[in-house]
């Protein structure tokens, strides 16, 4: 139940003395309530309510850590059933599907799609994060895949209920903040135990959604609370009911047993139809997986799904944003000309790929303009002749180029003039209106064909 700010305005000792960091306790009291301060930062509010406090005000879903150093990242924490009601937290992550019985060509293919499938989009680094280990029958090969996910600085998921092959992993999790999905209603005890002791996230399963809250509330009365919950094999029906009713539990219903991130693994509910894999690695990214396991993630699948994911997990209420400063294509030199747009990432992500593929060494200028794209920021303010005149004076774009050809986006061709005024040593020209049309451009421009 959640608990009102006037609630815990009762607790406090109302001296508003500030040493909590607000300027009142009815202020502190209220941001407990919304979940953006800790009860223990009042040092006078007594230790069995803040017990109580705790608990009554904890996020109704955990928020999990995994991997280490580099490879760290968050599950879970997540607020809303819907996004557009605030914002998504942590992005699913995707793995791919190896087993100690797979040949070792299929083995070798899919860790070389995950070293190749690499690349920046808007600023975040696009790769698989995780890989899925099955145990099946050998333990040795199975550590053995264990170090090769640890090699390639991935985050390494063993998937067994088999007590001798989770001892054997434990070491290697522990090492690397893998993942053991080994526990069920039957053996919780002791995986919470195996878990508890070498500090590794659990993964739980069950045979159906109340067998499942069983096997959690086991592993949580074991003294175990780092956990993931798999949604399930059975079915597609299923798997996807069980995420939304996971989700919806914890959020609507406050059940914390069920206040945990997820893994759904799409490669045994696709039966080894491709498409069908992608389909679904598409739906649980919407509708609630934490960690999607594939059976391989080559570019073919990635593009789409790393883009979908990338869009889905961005704050609605934040526009997407690239670094206001000095973007360098195509080998720019001291004879180069300067495009100018705005820090809006879409704009750039279309503008930099038309730069890149003219082939004519350029610089691209952005000024901070709201992240807005180019219509609109002029339109607020945000990218008017001031803006861009400013940086490029302050931005030292000038001691890179010696060309003095400044390009404004076509659609604000209405601010040439002024800022031709206040850059007198610039000959300030109009750029197309569309971002297809500047590889010509450029050309013509430059004289590089
Ligand atoms: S530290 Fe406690 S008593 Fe002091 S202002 Fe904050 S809530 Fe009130």
């Amino acid at each position: 139940m959640a608990v009102k700010g006037l609630d815990i305005f009762k607790m406090t000792p109302k001296k508003n003395c500030k040493e909590c960091g607000f300027p009142t306790c009815m202020a502190f009291s209220m941001k407990v309530a919304a979940g953006t301060a800790e009860v223990g930062a009042c040092p006078y509010i007594s230790d069995e309510n803040k017990a109580s406090l705790s608990e009554a005000t904890a996020p109704p879903m955990k928020s999990i850590k995994i991997g280490k150093g580099a490879t760290e990242a968050t599950l879970g924490g997540e607020t809303v059933m819907f996004r557009h009601e605030k914002t998504y937290v942590s992005k699913p992550l995707f793995a791919a599907a190896v087993s100690d019985v797979d040949s070792p060509e299929k083995i070798d293919k899919i860790f070389q799609d995950l070293k190749d499938v690499y690349y920046d989009r808007i600023g975040e680094d696009m790769f698989a994060e995780v890989v899925s280990v099955r145990f099946v029958e050998d333990v040795n090969r199975f550590v053995e895949l264990l170090n090769r996910v640890k090699e390639i600085g991935r985050i390494p998921m063993a998937v067994t209920e088999n007590k001798e092959a989770a001892e054997a992993a434990a070491p290697i999790l522990a090492e690397t903040g893998g993942i053991l999905v080994a526990a069920n209603k039957e053996n919780a005890a002791e995986m919470a135990a195996l878990a508890q002791a070498n500090d590794i996230v659990l993964g739980v399963s069950g045979a159906s959604i109340e067998d499942l809250h069983d096997a959690v509330e086991a592993v949580e009365k074991a003294g175990w609370k780092k956990l993931i919950l798999n949604v399930g094999t059975k079915s597609i029906k299923e798997a996807y009911r069980n995420a939304v009713d996971i989700r919806a539990a914890a959020l609507k219903g406050e059940d914390r047993t069920f206040g945990y991130p997820s893994v759904v693994f799409v490669n045994e509910l696709a039966d080894g139809n491709e498409q069908m894999e992608v389909a679904l690695a598409s739906m649980f990214v919407l509708r609630y997986g934490s960690i999607i396991v594939m059976t391989d993630v080559d570019y073919a699948k990635a593009l789409p799904l790393f883009g979908l994911r990338q869009n889905i997990y961005t704050d609605p209420q934040k526009p997407m944003r690239v670094e206001p400063k000095i973007y360098e294509f195509n080998k720019a030199d001291d004879e180069s000309p300067v495009l100018v747009t705005v820090d809006f990432a879409l704009s750039y992500f279309v503008i930099s790929g038309e730069i890149e593929r003219s082939k004519v060494p350029s610089y691209l200028i952005i000024p901070d303009a709201g992240g807005y794209s180019v219509l609109t920021a002029w339109a607020a303010g945000k990218f008017g002749s001031s803006t861009i005149a400013d940086f490029v004076q302050s931005s030292g774009i000038a001691e890179k180029t010696k060309s003095r050809k400044l390009i404004l986006p076509g659609k604000v061709a209405v601010l040439q003039g002024d800022v031709q005024e206040k850059l007198p040593d610039w000959e300030v020209i109009v750029g197309p209106t569309e971002a297809l049309q500047v590889p010509k451009f450029l050309r013509e421009l430059t004289g590089i064909a």
